[in-house]
């Protein structure tokens, strides 16, 4: 019998900084030739909609070339090979999850490859370039199609899948976020409260949040791989 039926892995920008993917503010990043109230607010994108496509426009690029790294291999092989409904909630709108082979994977900060419509909700997946004159595919009408990014401002999506998840999940395992982020930051609460075993995986101490048990140190590209065949190797 393994000892864990229900696994979730929370992802955040430090997972895909291995890849070399600029987190979310880093000095040389794109986010840092912008104001965040110019790029990723709803606010902004009805006021200016064409601005917010050529940032998303120009982001596209980066992202499709991206390759994933031994932390988001970690979690196929843990998928594949050991015997558990395994979920990955992720706060990337890149995707190297689903790059590397990864399953159940819930994008709740948006994803890069998806333009939704404001108007009739439709949802489809794409690496191209976007303005304020295109047209949605489904409803015909002109100057709804928005990134599917969550901006401030928005609801993040699948939480009350995700909350399900937290609920029942008997292991919990938090890679490279910051901690400090909520509702996201309040995920291991959840988790704890309901019993999971919770790990933290950080490049260094990041906050003092006492709900993990452990805390493991290094970058995730070693580290998770380390504990994934630990897992593994357990009878
Ligand atoms: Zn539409």
């Amino acid at each position: 019998m393994r000892k864990y039926k229900n696994i979730v892995i929370l992802t955040g920008a430090g997972i895909s900084a291995e890849s070399g993917l600029a987190t979310f503010r880093s000095e040389d990043g794109l986010w840092n030739k912008h104001r965040v109230e110019d790029v990723a607010t709803i606010e902004a994108f009805y006021r200016n909609p064409d601005y917010v496509h050529e940032f998303y426009n120009e982001m596209r690029p980066e992202l499709f070339n991206a390759q994933p790294n031994a932390a988001h291999k970690a979690i196929t092989v843990l998928q594949e090979k050991y015997p558990a409904n395994i979920s990955v909630v992720t706060q990337n709108v890149d995707t190297l999850h689903e790059k590397a082979g990864n399953k159940n994977v819930y994008h709740i900060h948006g994803q890069i490859n998806q333009m939704r419509c404001l108007n009739c909700g439709h949802v489809f997946e794409t690496w191209g370039e976007f303005s304020s004159e295109d047209v949605c595919e489904n409803c015909g009408i002109a100057a709804v199609l928005k990134p599917n990014i969550v901006f401030f401002g928005e609801d993040l999506l699948y939480m009350d899948k995700v909350d399900n998840l937290l609920r029942t999940c008997d292991l919990f395992l938090s890679v490279g976020t910051s901690g400090v982020v909520y509702p996201a930051a309040g995920f291991v609460q959840i988790a704890k409260m309901f019993g999971a075993d919770t790990y933290e995986f950080n490049m260094e101490k990041t906050s003092n949040n006492r709900m993990f048990d452990e805390h493991i140190y290094g970058p995730a590209g070693t580290t998770l791989p380390e504990f994934v065949n630990k897992l593994l190797a357990e009878k």
